[in-house]
């Protein structure tokens, strides 16, 4: 198996929204391009059969060894998911380098010390650190560039367009229809800021990752050049884009280095909390936490589940060493999709939000290290060929602290 990398380029505005059940008659747009619509573009160009050349890619998509993640949108770097514990200032959100932001930081740590310690008397209420105003969460896409946190949102509108009379081939009177789009420029985060607004615009990028058997991955680069579009409105001249391979060298800290670096800011930050606690101390062993790059499909016992806990991770990734669930912050979503080989819509499944995340404490961290390595790779829950279910252990943003909100 191998995992490479995508980097999608938006040459026309993309269409890609979605119905929601109980929702309104607007479609929502979405913000990132979800893996199910990479994959279907991949079976498409493949005219959905083994064509000659492409046998083991048709092979991987068929038989869901091949995930394709969800691509999020960054210019110039690999994007994250911020986790859902992230908070920036009520009035001023967003990060320090985005001109009005108060900076954002993660609260993870600190609610596990406190929550584990129940200093008396005392409540975990940050404020902002540049204003000591209200905090709210802060959620989407960031990436860092030159040591700077950038949040990544792309420009959202509203096309529209004239009805076109399907017996006459001409515009039908009185009929106008709007499709939420997302544009194909975003604001460069590395343009300087002096230039006028114009200047300072770029060609929207996603990237993701595609984790295939090591023949299909040859031949999904050989197809990449095939993969014109994305997403609905084709006819009408949306959804163009330009998908390469991307090589951003050294662009992941490797997970040894995640794991080590949350354990450190813990063991730093605890001392001033048991000083609190009056001699209560953190249990012995290690932390470590699943953060959700994309919405999962997490069931138990047939049910769908938000949660998941310490027994359905020893199941999935086969190690027994002993855990414990600490915490979830976890929310529910619903997806909904169209299965373009079939013609017919997708069963609208319960899902765990993205950026969702559960936090476990184990006495046997380097057992577990190994197990967390494929857990990384493989996912959770159900149907991940479609990017449900991807994780990253430790995300580096858990680590940054109130005072030093980026
Ligand atoms: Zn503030």
């Amino acid at each position: 198996m191998k995992t490479i990398w995508l980097k999608i380029t938006a040459q026309a505005p993309l269409a890609l929204n979605e119905h929601k059940p109980g929702g309104s008659q607007f479609q929502e747009g979405l913000k990132f391009i979800p893996g199910t619509v990479v994959r279907g573009a991949v079976a498409r160009a493949l005219n959905y059969s083994a064509r000659p050349g492409y046998e083991a890619l048709w092979q991987a998509i068929t038989q869901e060894t091949a995930c394709f993640g969800d691509a999020g949108p960054g210019i110039g770097a690999r994007p994250h998911l911020l986790p859902t514990t992230a908070a920036s200032c009520k009035d001023h959100a967003g990060f320090k380098t985005a001109g009005q932001g108060h900076g954002v930081f993660d609260t993870l740590i600190d609610r596990l010390c406190w929550e584990t310690l129940q200093p008396p008397g005392l409540l975990y209420l940050p404020g902002c650190p540049e204003c000591d105003g209200r905090l709210k969460a802060q959620g989407g896409w960031y990436t860092v560039r030159s040591g700077r946190y950038y949040a990544n949102i792309p420009v959202s509108h509203l096309l529209t367009r004239v009805a076109i009379n399907r017996r006459r081939a001409v515009a039908e009177a009185r009929l106008l229809y709007s499709v939420n789009v997302m544009s194909e420029y975003m604001e460069d985060p590395l343009a300087l800021a002096d230039l006028p607004a114009r200047r300072r615009l770029a060609p929207t990028e996603f990237r993701s990752p595609v984790r295939l058997p090591d023949a299909a991955a040859a031949q999904l680069l050989a197809l990449l050049p095939e993969l014109e579009v994305l997403g609905g409105g084709s006819s009408r001249g949306l959804g163009q884009v330009e998908v390469a391979e991307d090589e951003t060298p050294g662009a992941e800290l490797p997970l040894a280095n995640r794991l080590a670096d949350f354990n450190a800011t813990i063991a730093g930050r605890k001392s001033g909390w048991e000083a609190l606690a009056r001699g209560q101390k953190l249990p012995a062993g290690g932390y470590f936490t699943l953060d959700l790059q994309a919405e999962a499909i997490l069931e138990r016992d047939w049910q769908p589940a938000y949660v998941y806990d310490a027994a359905a991770l020893q199941s999935e990734s086969g190690c027994q060493a002993p855990l414990t669930l600490v915490r979830s912050y976890a929310g529910y979503s619903y997806r909904s999709g169209w299965q373009g080989a079939w013609g017919l819509p997708k069963e609208t499944a319960a899902t765990t939000r993205a950026g969702s995340l559960f936090l476990f404490h184990t006495k046997d961290l380097k057992s577990w290290a190994e197990a967390l390595a494929r857990l990384e790779e493989d996912g959770i829950g159900a149907r991940r060929g479609e990017g449900f279910g991807r994780v990253r252990v430790c995300d580096e943003f858990h680590t940054v602290m109130r005072e030093e909100a980026k």
